[in-house]
Parts: structure tokens; sequence; C-alpha cells
């Protein structure tokens, strides 16, 4: 068990033990609604929610600087007063947002942390966060981060991009070798399942009179970002269906796999419009970002060339190939199901 102070779970106040430092203040969670004293903490958790659900991290301005108990607690109870908020939202959209915000977040506090050369304490901690939550045993050496091989193979399966494959990373002594940012990229996932199901498993209290508005301001959000067109995905090939899998859950799907789903589903005739929505959980989301770059795909803007979805072949390379037997001996995936002549 961690033994923590305010200035670690205002960083990481997701961690065990942060909700009993609001408990041991003795604020019934009644008195955010109308104690004006308070109202700073309101202020802050709702600033902290809003710009999650914008796709964004929220950037505190006493991480890493010199800052008082109070301003600390402040941190932390704004935290878990945006949780309580979404959780009177009960909106699922929202509170996937705001998982994986804190958890992009957090990692970039452990990065530093695993980064500061001189401060061994800061070491030891982001190592010890790692295996108490993740059960990976992390050894640095000199500049490195030394993880055993099959933890290493167990968190990297869903990335595709060639520098993770095994063959291409340092490997001494059945541990993998790795610089700060990709020990911590290794957990993003986890991270931020985590914090989801800390936040999901959490009870829901009662509605706090004086919020109100805010959770209602929220839910609406919530319902604006929650996908009404759901693509049925039945007659599609594995790996279209994987890609809006990945989407639905929340999950980060690689750029090659945005092209592939975007420019097969134009190729089935689906508009721009329809095919938008499928992306608005992506954590990175941007309405304008999304529109004009499908725009692009269809033809409809740039040099108005309609990209072709890729080949199996190539889409196999991207490791965004999930083959089955109905695949047969189809060339691309628009071919699929269709009788060969
Ligand atoms: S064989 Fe082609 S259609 Fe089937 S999953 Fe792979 S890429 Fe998709």
């Amino acid at each position: 068990m961690l033994e923590l102070g305010t200035d670690e779970f205002a960083k990481y106040p997701f961690l065990e033990g942060a909700g009993k430092i609001l408990k041991d203040k003795g604020f019934p969670l009644s008195q955010f609604g109308t104690d004006p004293d308070l109202k700073s903490v309101v202020d802050k958790a709702y600033h902290r929610l809003k710009v999650s659900t914008k796709g964004g991290i929220y950037k505190s301005e006493i991480i890493n600087g010199e800052a008082s108990d109070s301003a600390r607690e402040k941190e932390i109870f704004s935290f878990l007063l945006a949780i309580v908020l979404l959780k009177l939202t009960g909106m699922h959209t929202l509170i996937k947002r705001f998982a994986l915000a804190e958890a992009r977040r957090a990692e970039n506090h452990l990065e530093k942390d695993l980064g500061k050369a001189s401060d061994k304490s800061k070491i030891d901690l982001a190592i010890r966060i790692i295996y108490d939550l993740f059960n990976i045993e992390v050894i640095k050496e000199d500049e490195f981060f030394k993880i055993p091989v099959s933890d290493y193979l167990k968190h990297s399966t869903d990335f595709h991009e060639r520098e993770w494959k095994l063959i291409n990373r340092h490997v001494e002594g059945g541990k993998v070798l790795l610089t700060p940012d990709k020990t911590v990229r290794l957990i993003r996932k986890e991270l931020g399942n985590y914090i989801i199901s800390k936040i999901t498993n959490a009870p829901t209290p009662p509605m706090i009179s004086g919020l109100e508005n805010i959770v209602k301001e929220f839910t609406s959000i919530g319902k604006d970002l929650t996908p009404s067109y759901v693509v049925t995905s039945g007659e599609y090939p594995p790996c279209i269906k994987h890609a809006i899998e990945v989407l639905e859950k929340g999950e980060n799907l690689p750029h090659s796999g945005r092209f592939m789903l975007a420019t097969f589903l134009l190729s089935k005739g689906q508009t721009v419009q329809q095919i938008a929505p499928l992306f608005k959980n992506a954590p990175d989301y941007n309405e304008r970002v999304t529109l004009y770059q499908l725009n692009h795909l269809a033809g409809t803007s740039g040099s108005g060339t309609q990209y072709s979805c890729p080949s199996c072949e190539k889409l196999k390379t991207q490791s965004l190939c999930f083959a089955t037997a109905e695949c047969d001996t189809i060339i691309n995936p628009l071919q699929f199901g269709k009788k060969r002549q």
C-alpha cells in the first residue's frame, strides 16, 4: 500500500485514499451546493469536466509548483466532485471522456516522475503506482526502464505501429528496455479503464441541492455526444466490425484504421454526415476536423478525388485485418459477402 500525501493525490486523485482526505475534512456532499467557501471547488470541478467533454486535458496551475495544502486539497476535491456530478448525469459517454482525459493527465505526471533522474522518490512512486495498479514490475537501469517481455507483449497487443513490435525493441535478459514515455504509454488503456471502473463502481448519490443546473447542463452535453446513428455492422467484414467496436468503446483507432473505415463506408454509399457520428467517442474527437477529413476522403473538398478502401493485403501489413473463413480469397473488404463469379 502506498503512503501518499496531498501532493501525490493532487497528481493521481483516482488512487485509493483520496476520498479519505475529503471525509476527514467532514464536508458532506450537500455542502458543495450551498457553501460559498466551497464555490471555487465546484467551479474547478465544472471546468475539469467541461475540458474533458471537448476532448482536452485539464491543466492544473499548482502541480509541479509551490502550493499550499489547501490548494492541493482543492485539486483533489474537484476531481471527486466531478465524479459525483458525472454519476448524477448518468451519462456513460461523459464518464468515458472524463476517464480518458484524466488518464492522459496522469500519464503526463507519471512520465515526468519517471524521467526525474535526480529524484529517486518520484521515480519509486511512479514505479509503485504502475505495479500496484497493473501488476507490472518495472526496474530502472540507467536511463531506461526494464519490464518483463511477457508483460510487454500483454500490454502492447493493441499497438499496431512498427516501433512497438518486439523485434524492433531492445530486449536484454528477458526484459524490454523502454524510455519513460514508452513505459507509460504501455499502460494508457489500462489507466483509462481503471478510472472508468472506479467511476462506474462508485455509488450514485442523491441530487445535490444547488448543483441541479450543472448536472442538467452536462446531461444535455452527454446526450449531444452520444452517437444517435449506429451503423449496423452485421454484413460488414471483420476488419470493419472491429474498427467500429474500437470506436464504440471509446478507444483509440489508429489513423490507418480510420482511413479504412471511412473509405469503406463512403464506398458503400454512406454520406459524410452519416459516418461522422461514429467518431464521436474517439478520445481526440473534434467535429470540425472529422468533417474536414471525411469530406477530403469523399472527394467533396480538396482535390476532388474520392479515396478507395485499402486492399486486404495492405490492411494485413497495418495489423487491421481480422480475417475469418468468410473472407475466403477476397482481396478488398468491399468484396466481402459477394459470391465469386
Ligand atoms: S481479409 Fe480483408 S475483408 Fe477480411 S478481415 Fe482481412 S482485411 Fe478485412
